[in-house]
C-alpha cells in the first residue's frame, strides 16, 4: 500500500529518470525536482490506476515491476515526461499501451487485439 504520494512520486521519478538516461536524450523530461511535483500532481487521489476501466490499486512490486506497480505514462510519447502529458497508471496498462501514442497507432493496436480476441473466443 502506498501511504505517501510524495515518496511514491520520488520513487516513480527515479524510475522515470533512469529510463530517460537509457534513452540518451531521446525522451524530453523535466528536471528531477519539477518531475517529482508533476508526478505527485498527476497521482490519482484514490491510489488506483488512472485508467478508470482498469482502476487497479497501485502498489510497488517486490524488487521488480509487477502488474500493479505505478508507472508514469506519456499520453503523447514524443512530448515526453512533462506536466500535462503524464498519467499515473498501473504497469500492466502502460505495457499494454506500449508505443500507441497516436490515434492511428492506437486504432491499429485495437484492431490487432480485436482479431486476437476473436481467435481466442473461437477456440
Ligand atoms: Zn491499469
Amino acid at each position: 500500500m502506498i501511504v505517501s504520494i510524495r515518496k511514491a512520486a520520488e520513487q516513480a521519478a527515479g524510475n522515470t529518470l533512469s529510463r530517460v538516461r537509457k534513452a540518451k536524450g531521446r525522451i524530453p523530461c523535466l528536471p528531477r525536482a519539477t518531475l517529482i511535483c508533476a508526478i505527485a500532481k498527476a497521482w490519482p487521489a484514490n491510489g488506483c490506476c488512472a485508467n478508470p476501466r482498469c482502476a487497479r490499486e497501485l502498489d510497488w512490486g517486490r524488487g521488480k515491476a509487477e502488474a500493479h506497480s505505478p508507472s508514469v505514462h506519456k499520453v503523447i510519447p514524443a512530448r515526453g515526461y512533462v506536466e500535462g502529458n503524464i498519467r499515473i497508471v498501473c504497469n500492466a496498462c502502460n505495457t499494454r499501451i506500449g508505443e500507441a501514442g497516436t490515434i492511428e497507432a492506437t486504432q491499429a493496436a485495437i484492431v490487432a487485439l480485436q482479431w486476437q480476441l476473436s481467435l481466442l473466443e473461437g477456440m
